[in-house]
């Protein structure tokens, strides 16, 4: 970017009055939406914010009008460079005088930003902490009169989480050499230990604390059992997404590459990305995921921080998450745009074999295995529920909802649940009176009474166990089985075989003790699309209220005059963006295309009106647009 276009001021924000005009003239948007008004005007009158609000909740306009009506420089700290390049670049787009400050910035470059800070030319800037700490800026803090301090990404002072940066540590800096500087900390961390931490660590024990729900309304979860995950995987993706944009979370690194040459042989573009590759590989496949249209990245969990484009409309698990907090987050990379994008798992015994494996193996402290355990008893509960998963999401949070959602699975098709007392008898009979010396296979077969060689040779076609099964079949056992597992009535071998041994809660239904509920596992995956569930939340204030249906993520069915100018906009923006070295969503969001497919604007008048279009959009934008829509009505 050259210099001047950096500061150019063809329009300037700073003189809008209220926050409200900014909102309105430079974002584009009618309304403040849930909390951020309170927050932008208590930051505005000089106070502190902590604000703790879910992934796109819309937190950077909490900071960003704040910077654009006080008086002065705001800083920003952002712990990734892709992350301030983002914010920057859709800032730009705006017409709002912003730069960033990190290592990927020439000498040149870097100092042109510091004397705009000096002059007051620059309204935002984001720096990366550990730049923020040193001497040499800390000076330049001196010289430079501040609006404001925003801390992005807060929960990365904390030791706990695995974004920790040491640097975060320091900021309390800030605050001590520029108290009158109002500052402004914000985070999507869900789990109140790690809030608590934040306030502590960053010294903001006294800033009024902005709590939000963290309810995603626009995901969809699903979580179904895994048969064969690639053909599940395929058909989810041609169903619902056949020309979205996602991300396919897979545990290794073999795994991510295997799946993701697998998509491209049928078809899809997908690209692999996990730690191993060469970090040129990483960042040319990240560039690529978020400048292009319709890319499906499969990853491993290296990938995702610091990527905040907009429209991934689906996050599929192949093998399931670490904890329900990794869940949360991983699943929390789709939708950021508020409209509607699925979350979709598959998941098996083998995994929750695998799971409980790597947790009795882990060498960790005892007290530390003991919250691991936790962890992941919640999360194979999670898995196994018979109701509401996003009841049972927030409850893990601390958040109540009174009311199942009517967007997940349970809800949008109840599973039925049964007593499972009798049948796990029957199970837990089969493990015990075969010695606790067999997998899931073998006990399948003694209870359906398949005379196997090995059946008969350990003489298990004599036991009052052998053929006592047969009400159910093959793979309704696999499923009480896992689900004695993940309930923790049985437990699996160490030593790999995967030998199934009883626990006391195993033994306690054994011997006519304890009662249990199993969940009947759907026969048949019901096809659904995301626009389905998006109807049902209507009123839930997440997400499009559109109608229309059906194939194509976020935007529903639309005729086919206007899927053709959908498609036509959409190519248009592309162009624009590539003319740029841009991602296409820094351009206009979905959102805003959708409305133009709607609404049909034929003049600039009713063109800035569209959500998202803000004065210098306009101006940027408008004709070539609006060029496109006459052409197509
Ligand atoms: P977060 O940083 O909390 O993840 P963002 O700040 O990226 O969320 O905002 C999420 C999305 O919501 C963005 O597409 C943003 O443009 C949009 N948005 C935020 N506030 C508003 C608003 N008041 N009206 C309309 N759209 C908004
Ligand atoms: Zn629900």
């Amino acid at each position: 970017m050259s210099v001047d276009t950096l500061f150019s001021r063809d329009t300037d924000p700073g003189q809008a009055n209220g926050a409200l005009d900014v909102l309105r003239s430079v974002f584009g948007y009618d309304a403040f939406r849930g909390q951020q008004a309170d927050i932008i005007n208590h930051v505005i009158a000089g106070n502190d914010a902590l604000v703790l609000m879910p992934t796109g909740g819309g937190k950077s306009l909490c900071y960003q009008i704040p910077a654009l009506v006080r008086t002065g420089v705001t800083i920003v700290v952002s712990p990734l460079i892709a992350l301030m390049r983002d914010q920057v670049t859709a800032l730009r787009q705006l017409g709002v005088r912003a730069a960033f400050l990190n290592s990927s910035l020439g000498a040149g470059e870097a100092r042109e930003v510091e004397r705009a800070m000096v002059n007051g030319d620059i309204d935002l800037v984001y720096v990366a902490p550990e730049r923020l700490v040193t001497e040499r800026f800390l000076d330049l803090l001196d010289r430079t009169e501040l609006a404001l301090f925003a801390l992005d990404e807060a929960h990365c002072v904390s030791q706990w989480g695995h974004d920790f940066r040491p640097e975060y540590l320091q900021l309390s800096v800030l605050h001590e050499r520029h108290p009158m500087v109002p500052r402004i900390a914000l985070t999507a961390t869900a789990d109140a230990q790690t809030r608590a931490e934040i306030a502590d660590k960053l010294n903001l024990t006294e800033a009024r604390v902005f709590l939000s729900s963290f309810d995603r309304p626009n995901i969809t979860y699903r979580v179904l059992p895994k048969k064969s995950e690639r053909q599940q995987l395929l058909a989810f993706l041609r169903e619902n997404h056949p020309e979205d944009a996602g991300i396919v979370y897979c545990m290794s690194r073999a795994k991510v590459e295997d799946v993701a040459q697998w998509l491209n042989s049928q078809g899809r573009e997908a690209l692999p990305y996990h730690a191993g590759l060469p970090a040129e590989v990483r960042e040319a496949n990240q560039d690529l995921f978020i400048k292009g249209e319709g890319i499906t990245m499969v990853a491993t969990v290296a990938f995702g921080m610091g990527i905040d484009k907009p429209n991934v409309r689906f996050v599929a698990h192949l093998d399931p998450p670490k904890s329900l907090e990794a869940y949360y987050q991983e699943t929390g990379r789709g939708g950021r745009d508020g409209l509607p994008a699925n979350a979709w798992m598959v998941y098996g015994m083998a995994d929750v074999v695998q799971m409980r494996q790597m947790m009795e193996q882990s060498e960790a402290a005892e007290t530390h295995r003991r919250v691991e355990r936790s962890k992941l008893e919640a999360l194979l509960g999670f898995c196994e529920t018979a109701t509401c998963r996003r009841q049972a999401l927030l409850n893990y949070f601390g958040e109540r909802m009174a009311e199942p959602c009517g967007n997940c699975d349970t809800c949008l098709e109840p599973v039925e649940s049964w007593d499972g007392t009798v049948v796990a008898q029957k199970a837990l009979s089969a493990a015990y009176r075969t010695g606790q010396r067999y997998g899931v296979g073998h006990l399948v077969d003694v209870l359906l009474g398949n005379a196997t060689e090995k059946a008969t040779q350990q003489r298990h076609d004599q036991l009052k166990t052998f053929g006592c099964g047969k009400e159910l079949s093959k793979t309704e056992w696999s499923s009480v089985f896992r689900q004695l597992v993940a309930g923790g009535l049985l437990t699996v071998d160490m030593e790999g075989y995967g030998s199934l041994h009883l626990t006391d809660a195993g033994v306690a239904v054994l011997k006519g003790q304890r009662a249990v509920t199993l969940r009947k596992d759907p026969v048949v995956e019901k096809r659904r699309s995301v626009h389905d569930a998006m109807r049902r939340q209507v009123g839930r204030g997440g997400g499009r209220s559109g109608d229309g249906v059906s194939r194509g993520g976020a935007r529903g069915t639309l005729s086919p005059a206007d899927d053709v100018l959908w498609h036509a906009l959409r190519a248009c923006r592309l162009e624009l963006a590539r003319d740029q070295g841009v991602p296409p969503y820094v351009i206009f969001h979905d959102s805003t295309l959708l409305e133009m497919v709607e609404q049909k604007p034929l003049d600039r008048q009713t063109f800035a009106r569209l959500p998202g279009v803000g004065s210098r959009k306009l101006d940027l934008y408008a004709d070539s647009f609006l060029d496109v829509i006459h052409k197509h009505t």
